[in-house]
């Protein structure tokens, strides 16, 4: 589906130190590297003035860590956004954050934006976690970051947690899970590690202190279960949420719908094109405009709504493509039915809890 409203993408590739897992495009800022990086998102901004502002209606500052920019630079990043793009729909605005780099000044900055949404990268409240991680911050920074926006009155938070953490255990993934869920965020992302090549992590993965394949799958069904009982949806692979709190902008994404990405490794999906921006910090570049296959198109769009708890609509499927998702695919989907890792129900294909653990593998056949 195309709609004239989109949701727009920032990115901020700077963060105080690389975390030993992260193979993102972000890295610490040298000199003047911040103010050379906003005058390249000042000029990608550029590009889009012939089109008359597109109208966006989420915003969300990623990174890297965003609330590393001091008040100036962010002021200055908004106002670049506000000058190209027609914000006056917008209904979420996000900015990523890590305790550590927060400040009073900056918090209340936010506010005075109409930013709404605040998204803090916890991963879990044990230091020797944190500090396995590469993470630049303890517990009580986070709770000290949360307080401050609690106060300050922002009602949509969301924490990012993560399991499979070296050295972690099913009961301290649970105390993490407990001590977030006592704090009643709107909303939780609950990410399994993967070691990626690229990272410090990859380098020490033979002696890296992994919990083993059970106990991940354990800490998964205890997230599942806690969270359900603290009353937040599984709605999407690793986000959970109070009801109506689902991230809208990141729904854009899982649902298919148009965005445009501005920034160092940025994506976007504007005007039925697809463009990728290079990770030279600070001078990115535009590097492609992909075109994607009729064939392909189709697989991403199962791929991606398939992470959703909501599914692939198969009318909606069948109206977007031309041809029915599930003919030919009968036998598998019904073994897989049986096997308690597809929903199939009326109009609606969707994956069970447990398929979600296993989704890379069942996507995998039947797509
Ligand atoms: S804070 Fe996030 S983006 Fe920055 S290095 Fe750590 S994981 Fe990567």
């Amino acid at each position: 589906m195309t709609t004239d409203m989109r949701g727009l993408y920032v990115h901020i590739p700077f963060c105080v130190r690389k975390c030993r897992y992260c193979d993102f495009c972000s890295g610490t800022p040298t000199d003047d590297a911040i103010d050379r990086y906003i005058d390249s998102l000042e000029a990608e901004c550029r590009l889009y003035y012939k089109d008359a502002r597109p109208s966006v209606d989420t915003v969300f500052f990623g990174g890297g860590t965003p609330s590393i920019l001091s008040k100036e630079q962010f002021s200055r990043v908004y106002r670049i956004i506000e000058s190209t793009f027609d914000l006056s729909c917008v209904s979420e605005l996000t900015v990523e954050v890590n305790p550590g780099t927060v400040t009073r000044e900056k918090a209340e900055l936010y506010r005075r934006l109409g930013i709404n949404r605040i998204s803090i990268g916890l991963q879990s409240i044990h230091e020797n976690e944190l500090k396995m991680l590469g993470r630049i911050h303890s517990y009580s920074d986070f709770l000290s970051t949360y307080r401050l926006f609690s106060e300050l009155g922002f009602e949509n938070i969301s924490v990012d947690l993560m399991y499979g953490i070296p050295e972690q255990t099913k009961d301290s993934f649970r105390q993490t899970l407990r001590s977030v869920i006592a704090l009643s965020p709107e909303h939780i992302s609950a990410y399994g590690l993967i070691v990626e090549p690229g990272t410090p992590f990859f380098e020490m993965r033979e002696s890296l202190p992994l919990p083993n394949e059970d106990t991940e799958r354990d800490m998964y069904d205890l997230a599942c279960a806690m969270l359900a009982e603290a009353g937040y949806s599984h709605y999407e692979i690793s986000n959970y949420a109070r009801p109506g709190a689902e991230c809208k902008h990141n729904l854009k994404y899982w649902r298919c719908e148009e965005y445009i990405g501005i920034g160092a490794a940025a994506h976007s999906y504007y005007l039925g094109t697809r463009l990728e921006n290079s990770c030279d910090v600070p001078n990115y570049k535009r590097v492609q405009s992909i075109d994607i296959s009729f064939e392909d198109a189709a697989y991403e769009y199962a791929m991606m709504r398939l992470r959703l708890r909501e599914g692939i609509c198969l009318s909606e499927y069948r109206e977007r493509f031309g041809v029915d998702f599930i003919l030919g695919k009968e036998k598998i989907l019904s073994e897989y039915e049986r096997m308690g890792l597809l929903v199939l129900e009326d109009d609606r294909l969707c994956l069970s809890e447990e398929g979600f653990y296993l989704s890379n593998s069942v996507l995998v056949s039947i797509l």
